[in-house]
């Protein structure tokens, strides 16, 4: 007997049809005697019917004693159900089939929690789902992102190939490069005290396949990031990474635009609208406080900072003063909110450095806060006009250095809108996309500790080309040819036109970035090679393909579609990674463990 049918194909004209199904015991029902199994495989379920009247009886006894989740195969007679049993859930809610023959080809313990019941699933701890991980991966839900997952890959790469693009896998040793983010290291058994490190993104291969004259390279990438965790990262994860040469960044939007078409349309059957919007870092910053703005939430950014400059009220004149700027925003209809909510906002505030939160509450007609005494009337009519002011809003202000006040509210804005959306006061469509690119983003940040400039993004990333002048000059106006795509609020991607210039790079390493020439030469002298022989302009973007795939899920953790995740600390509860090893294979690869870790 094989199988003859998945569990998602018969329907009613299949009735009188002899088949075999096989699959695992979803639910079972015992009614009057009669037992109803539902079977499902990884297509769907499929009611299968254990009759004692039609069996003999140690088949149906078998069936008795089978628990969920025990792996069958039945052959028997399809029929139609009887009239109003049918389950309009399941696209095979309409038959049933009359077991004949039963065999039982693997029993089930029973399970650590049930997997037949969504709604049981959802309060499931999802440490217990993770060490579980097979039976968490055998609910629908679960089955339909990997699947999903599976699809938007293959799109991608036909689309990436019907666009002239090769893949080209690149190594996952590589050597330690200061790209940003802590690495994985390996250590090696030939070279004591030589390690290789795991690739953060294959960006130096991908520039060097460019010069090799590969002209269009992609690859679903696997990457490593060894940081402290936020909620919503992984340690390896992967990315659609892209290179190309010949190109401006113009090309390279109008390649995603078509990819992230063509990715919508396979997976959701969605159109999406083309181009996207631009925006550049500093309108983002100036109007949601963030450089991935949420543009479904609305509650935009106003700047207060002419109306406050000689304001009576200190702390806002004393901001501008200071060169700082003043900014408000208003969550419509938050009047009422509670103190525990005003102290997170203010909580907000604080963390990034301000002394405290001002706001005003417009209920019964009246402004409620200590600080309207200080505002004149044309500061009301302006802040009433400026912020469309009406009752029962709730207004509130940043007054700091413009990067912090913006980020101050931009963090607010988040809040504001979380809570509206669990009030049900601020509605977003599950099915609409805003699509961003921002641009322009400074190339160099400064960092005050180390008293130094670092790459915004990367070393790579070329200056605007009108910007080159400033780089000595005036780093800090220097724009970057870096662009980031957003949708909803979540960054999807980035990437930059890259330096292929030697000299460019190697001012960019030495003066700007003060490595020293050593360094230089030791971490990147390889590449600075490359581009000497014939290094055509290039650049490129890397897209979050979990995050991608997590958009397309509609649920907002990557977990839940990597099959096989790890927690926030890093660790693979299935198989209980990171774990120790043996004194041997340590003095193999020269390795003295100091202190073995305290439980
Ligand atoms: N390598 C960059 C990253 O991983 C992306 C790029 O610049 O292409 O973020």
């Amino acid at each position: 007997m094989k199988r003859t049918q998945h569990c998602n194909e018969l329907r009613p004209a299949d009735a009188g049809k002899p088949v075999t199904l096989a699959g695992w015991v979803h639910s079972r029902r015992d009614l009057g005697g009669v037992l109803f199994i539902d079977l499902r495989d990884r297509e769907g379920r499929t009611q299968t019917v254990f009759d004692p009247a039609d069996l003999p009886a140690e088949v149906f006894e078998a069936a008795t004693r089978l628990h969920a989740e025990s792996v069958i195969q039945v052959s028997g007679v399809v029929r139609a159900r009887p009239a109003g049993t049918d389950n309009s859930k399941i696209a095979t809610g309409q038959v049933e089939v009359l077991v004949k023959e039963l065999a039982v080809l693997n029993h089930a313990e029973v399970l650590p929690f049930p997997v037949d019941d969504p709604e049981v699933a959802a309060k499931v701890n999802e440490e217990l789902r993770l060490q579980y991980r097979y039976l968490d991966l055998r609910r629908p839900e679960m089955t339909r992102n990997l699947r999903l997952r599976s699809k938007v890959a293959t799109a991608t790469r036909v689309f990436m190939e019907e666009q002239g693009f090769l893949e080209v896998e690149t190594p996952t040793l590589f050597k330690s490069t200061p790209e940003g983010a802590r690495e994985f290291l390996v250590p090696n058994r030939r070279e004591p005290g030589a390690f290789y490190a795991l690739p953060q993104s294959p960006q130096q291969f991908k520039q060097i396949l460019m010069c090799a004259g590969i002209e269009r390279y992609f690859q679903l990438a696997r990457c490593y990031r060894d940081e402290d965790l936020r909620a919503d990262r992984q340690p390896e994860f992967t990315q659609v990474d892209i290179e190309m040469s010949f190109i401006d960044r113009e090309d390279l939007y109008a390649l995603i635009e078509g990819l992230l078409r063509r990715v919508w349309k396979r997976a959701l059957g969605v159109d999406i609208t083309l181009p996207f919007r631009r925006i550049t870092f500093e309108e983002a910053l100036n109007r949601y406080g963030i450089d991935k703005p949420d543009t479904r939430l609305g509650m935009e950014l106003v700047d207060f900072t002419e109306e406050f400059k000689a304001s009576t009220f200190k702390v806002f004149s004393g901001a501008v003063a200071a060169g700082g700027v003043v900014k408000a925003i208003n969550a419509k209809g938050m009047a009422g909110a509670t103190q525990g909510q005003i102290e997170t906002m203010t909580a907000h505030a604080k963390s990034l450095g301000a002394k405290g939160l001002a706001f005003i509450k417009v209920e019964q007609g009246e402004w409620k806060s200590p600080i309207v005494k200080f505002f004149g009337e044309s500061e009301k009519a302006s802040l009433t006009q400026k912020l469309a002011i009406e009752e029962g809003d709730l207004i509130l202000f940043a007054a700091d250095q413009w990067l912090n006040a913006c980020e101050i509210l931009g963090k607010i804005r988040l809040y504001c809108a979380d809570v509206l959306k669990a009030q049900g006061r601020l509605v977003v469509p599950a099915d609409r996309f805003d699509f961003l690119w921002v641009v322009d983003f400074p190339l160099l940040s400064f960092d005050k500790e180390m008293d130094r400039w670092y790459s915004s993004h990367h070393p790579f990333t070329a200056p605007v080309a009108e910007d080159i002048a400033l780089l000595k000059a005036d780093p800090k106006k220097v724009r970057g040819q870096h662009y980031d795509i957003v949708v909803n609020g979540v960054e999807l991607g980035g990437g930059s036109i890259r330096i292929h210039q030697p000299d460019v790079q190697k001012t960019i390493f030495e003066e700007i970035l003060a490595i020293s020439p050593e360094e230089t030469k030791l971490r990147f002298g390889y590449m600075l090679e490359a581009f000497k022989y014939g290094a055509p302009p290039h650049g490129g973007i890397a897209l979050g393909f979990d995050r991608l795939i997590a958009i397309l899920c509609g649920t907002s953790s990557i977990r839940d579609v990597i099959a096989f995740p790890k927690t926030a600390k890093g660790v693979c509860l299935m198989t209980d990674s990171p774990a120790p090893v043996s004194a041997r294979q340590l003095r193999d690869l020269h390795i003295e463990v100091k202190a073995a870790k305290k439980e």
